[in-house]
Parts: structure tokens; C-alpha cells; sequence
């Protein structure tokens, strides 16, 4: 086993999340394989640091100040593998990679996820979704690191961005089961699913996703723009004038100019009867 561990200390978060807000972080670790993700666990455990597992960091609010928890990202733990149609893939893999990887084998299930940036990691955490599709119902099994174990499991419930782990539970490997297809059909699905999303979303801005959840009928974005709040600008951050949903930070945004927007969005949001629910981590 390569028992080097990549680390940066005193990194800086804006090159490690989407939104390109946040502050320093003491150490970011970087494993490369599932023993080396268990060996770092279980040294910080055993020290009782506190760490926080980064996938792409697509959809965190990164805190201006210095991070204590430790980092481990997972974007080097990175591989994909198939057996006729079972797709086993590492947390640290990228969405892009696993549907540049489906089309060239001929796999189909996953295309609705093409345009998402995350990790599988992450998109399995928060079971992401889009058009229709949600990434957890084609996991048949997962590998997880928890309190120093490494065990796989079967038995997996999820519900609306509430992906199938544990409290605890670091994702080490997925195994999606997905269906033959020709190769040409899948590239035409994710064209088409990549299409909606640029002509829907701020794609290529800086942002983390939806800010809330929907709630059944209640879609906050459309609320959101129903109030007149799309384009209200606080410091560098403002309510994406495309997609209502999003927030931007247009230069420089600190995590409290986004922090005040979102309190600007939740209080007329109470004054009409309603409780958005946060969708974006705050680190
Ligand atoms: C432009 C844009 C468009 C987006 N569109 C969509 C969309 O259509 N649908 C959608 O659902 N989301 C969307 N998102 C949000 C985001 O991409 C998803 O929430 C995604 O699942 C986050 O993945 P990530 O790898 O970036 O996770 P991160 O942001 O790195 O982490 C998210 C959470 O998952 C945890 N986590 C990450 N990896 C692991 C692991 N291996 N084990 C345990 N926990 C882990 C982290 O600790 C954190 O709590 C979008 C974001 C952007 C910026």
C-alpha cells in the first residue's frame, strides 16, 4: 500500500467548491484508495479532529473564516470499472467521467445526470437529481468506511435529495445496475438533458445548485421570482436573474452576503406562510 497521503495546509476553500467563497482550510487531505481513506479516518478518530468529507464541492457555502475541521477530498479516489451492465464506480469519480464512461460501454440510466458537476460521492450523499431522475434509485449496492470499518450493504432508502447513507457513513464505492443501450441513443439523451440545463440554469456561473428544496407543489425558485426578488444583489451575491433557485456570486460574494440573501428569501417567505428548506450545506 502507498502509504503517502497528499496534503495542502493552509489551503485555500475557493479552489475547492463552486460557489469560489470560503476561507482557509487547515489541511486538505487527499487518499487515493479505500485503505488510505480508513487509515486517515481513523488517525483524525483517534486524535478527535473533526473532518468534513469534499466531494466537488458543487454544493457547499464554504464560512469566510478558517476552517478548523480537516478536509478529506475524495477526487483522487477515482476510478470506474463495469461487468455487462453493473457499474461500479468510486465516490471520488466525477458525474462527467461516469456518463462519458456509460456512453462509451454502452450503459444507459444515468443521463439525466450529465450537466450535474458533482462527485458520486456527493450526488449519492444528497441523492441528486434532475428531470425526472434521481441518482439513488440505480444503486443496488454501496461500500462505506464508518467508525473505522469498511463494510458494503444492500439495503438502501433514500427519499427526495436525501441520499442512502448513515450518519457517519464516509461512501467509498457504488455498484449502479443500468441497461444496454446503443451507444448514439445515450449521447442524444445527455444532449438533450444538457441543453435544459443551460437554457435553465446560470451554468458556468458561480454557484452551488438550488439553494432549497422543493417540497411536493411548493418549487421556492418559482416563488422566489413570483415575490420580485430575482436579481436582488447583496456585496458580491445576488438571486440569479435565470433561475431564481440559484444564487450567484457575481465577484467577490462573502458567505455573509449570500447568508443575508437567503434571510432576505426566508423571512418574505414566512410572511407568506411558508418554510423554505435549505438545500446547500453551511460549512
Ligand atoms: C451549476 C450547478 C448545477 C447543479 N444542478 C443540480 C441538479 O440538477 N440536481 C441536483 O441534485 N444537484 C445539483 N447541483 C448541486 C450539487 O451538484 C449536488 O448536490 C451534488 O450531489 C453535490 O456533489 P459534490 O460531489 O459536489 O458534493 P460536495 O458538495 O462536495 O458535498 C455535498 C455533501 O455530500 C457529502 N459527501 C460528499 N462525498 C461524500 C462521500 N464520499 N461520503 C459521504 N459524504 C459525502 C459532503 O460531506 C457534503 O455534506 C448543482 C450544482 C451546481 C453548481
Amino acid at each position: 500500500m502507498k502509504n503517502y497521503i497528499h496534503k495542502i495546509k493552509n489551503a485555500d476553500l475557493k479552489n475547492y467548491c463552486s460557489f469560489k467563497i470560503g476561507g482557509k482550510a487547515q489541511c486538505i487531505y487527499f487518499p487515493e484508495n479505500m485503505q488510505q481513506i480508513k487509515f486517515l479516518i481513523n488517525k483524525l478518530n483517534k486524535l478527535k479532529k473533526q473532518y468534513l468529507i469534499l466531494g466537488n464541492g458543487t454544493n457547499i457555502l464554504f464560512s469566510d473564516k478558517k476552517l478548523k475541521k480537516a478536509i478529506i477530498c475524495l477526487k483522487k479516489f477515482n476510478f470506474l470499472q463495469h461487468f455487462n451492465d453493473i457499474l461500479i464506480c468510486s465516490a471520488g469519480a466525477g458525474l462527467g467521467q461516469v456518463n462519458a464512461y456509460c456512453a462509451k460501454h454502452n450503459l444507459s440510466g444515468l443521463e439525466f445526470s450529465f450537466g450535474i458537476p458533482a462527485s458520486v460521492g456527493g450526488a449519492v450523499a444528497m441523492n441528486a437529481g434532475a428531470f425526472g431522475g434521481e441518482i439513488c434509485e440505480h444503486l443496488i449496492e454501496i461500500v462505506v468506511c464508518k467508525d473505522g470499518e469498511i463494510y458494503s450493504r444492500q439495503l438502501l432508502k433514500y427519499s427526495y435529495r436525501k441520499g442512502v447513507l448513515n450518519p457517519g457513513e464516509v461512501l467509498l464505492l457504488v455498484k449502479f445496475k443500468l441497461k444496454p443501450c446503443k451507444n448514439q441513443k445515450i449521447i442524444e439523451k445527455q444532449q438533450q438533458f444538457l441543453q435544459k440545463r443551460i437554457q435553465t440554469q446560470p451554468v458556468g456561473e458561480f454557484c452551488a445548485g438550488s439553494v432549497y428544496k422543493r417540497q411536493g407543489q411548493i418549487i421556492p425558485a418559482k416563488l422566489i421570482d413570483e415575490w420580485g426578488l430575482k436579481g436582488l444583489k447583496i456585496g458580491g451575491a445576488q438571486i440569479s436573474t435565470k433561475h431564481a433557485g440559484f444564487i450567484v456570486n457575481l465577484a467577490n460574494a462573502k458567505q455573509s452576503d449570500v447568508l443575508t440573501l437567503m434571510q432576505i428569501i426566508e423571512w418574505v417567505a414566512a410572511k407568506r406562510g411558508y418554510c423554505f428548506e435549505r438545500e446547500i450545506i453551511i460549512v
